[in-house]
C-alpha cells in the first residue's frame, strides 16, 4: 500500500474519531471519561473487535490496554502479529457501566448502545477494509451475526462479516482470564485453535484486484 493511501486512511480515521468523540446518542456518552475510538494500523489485514472499553481504556482513551488487553497482545503475538500490525476497536466506543458498591462497574453493552454506535464501527471497517475481522466475545459476535449467536457453540468458525469480509469469532480475553484450572486450559486451547485459523487464512495471498483492460484513450 502506498504511503499516500496510508496517509489518507489515517486522516479519514482521525476525522471520524473526532466526530465519534462528540457523540451523545447514549447515556454512556455522558458518563464516560474518554471516547475510545480505536487504534492501530490503518492498513491492517486483521481488525480486532471487542465489546466495549473498560475502566482503564476509559481513563486512557485507548482500546484493550488493561489486563484483557495484555492477554490480547499475547494472543496476537502467538500468531506472529504485533499489536501495531492490527487495528483494534470495539462495538461501542464509550465505557458501559452500571452502579456498583465502589463506584461504576463495567458491564456488557446493551443492544441499543451497539446499534447507536454501529455507524462508527462500519465506518472504521469501510476505511480499513481488513481481510479478517476477529470478533472477541458474545456482544461483538452478536453485533455481526445476530442476537441469537451462541458463542460457546458457534465460535471457531468462519463467517461473513460486512462487505463479505472473513469473520472469526473467539472468546473474549476477559472471559479467558475469569477461568481457572482445567477450564482455563480448555478455553485457552479453543482460543489457540481460533487464532491458528486466522494465521492460516493470512497465509493465503489476497485476491489480486481485477485487472482492467488497457484502453488506448487513457494511454495517449
Ligand atoms: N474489553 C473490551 O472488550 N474492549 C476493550 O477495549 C477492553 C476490554
Amino acid at each position: 500500500m502506498s504511503l499516500e493511501e496510508r496517509g489518507e486512511r489515517e486522516s479519514a480515521l482521525a476525522k471520524a474519531a473526532t466526530i465519534a468523540a462528540a457523540c451523545r446518542r447514549c447515556q454512556i456518552g455522558y458518563e464516560r471519561k474518554n471516547n475510545v475510538y480505536g487504534e492501530g494500523n490503518p492498513c491492517a489485514d486483521v481488525m480486532v473487535v471487542g465489546e466495549g472499553p473498560g475502566e482503564t481504556e476509559d481513563q486512557l482513551g485507548r482500546p484493550f490496554v488493561g489486563r484483557a488487553g495484555q492477554l490480547l497482545d499475547k494472543m496476537l503475538a502467538s500468531i506472529d502479529l504485533a499489536r501495531e500490525d492490527v487495528y483494534i476497536c470495539n462495538t461501542v466506543k464509550c465505557r458501559p457501566t452500571s452502579p456498583g458498591p465502589r463506584g461504576p462497574k463495567n458491564r456488557a453493552p446493551e443492544l441499543a448502545e451497539m446499534v447507536n454506535c454501529r455507524p462508527y464501527l462500519d465506518e472504521q471497517i469501510d476505511i480499513i477494509r481488513p481481510r479478517i475481522i476477529l470478533a472477541l466475545g458474545a456482544p461483538a459476535a452478536k453485533s455481526f451475526l445476530g442476537n441469537t449467536f451462541q458463542i460457546t457453540k458457534q465460535r471457531g468458525n468462519w463467517y461473513k462479516g460486512p462487505h463479505g469480509i472473513d469473520l472469526m469469532v473467539s472468546f473474549h480475553p476477559a472471559y479467558v482470564l475469569r477461568q481457572t484450572g482445567g477450564e482455563l486450559d480448555a478455553v485457552k486451547r479453543l482460543v489457540w485453535n481460533d487464532l491458528k485459523a486466522v494465521r492460516e487464512k493470512l497465509k493465503v495471498p489476497p485476491p489480486k484486484p481485477e485487472e482492467q483492460p488497457l484502453r488506448q484513450a487513457e494511454l495517449f
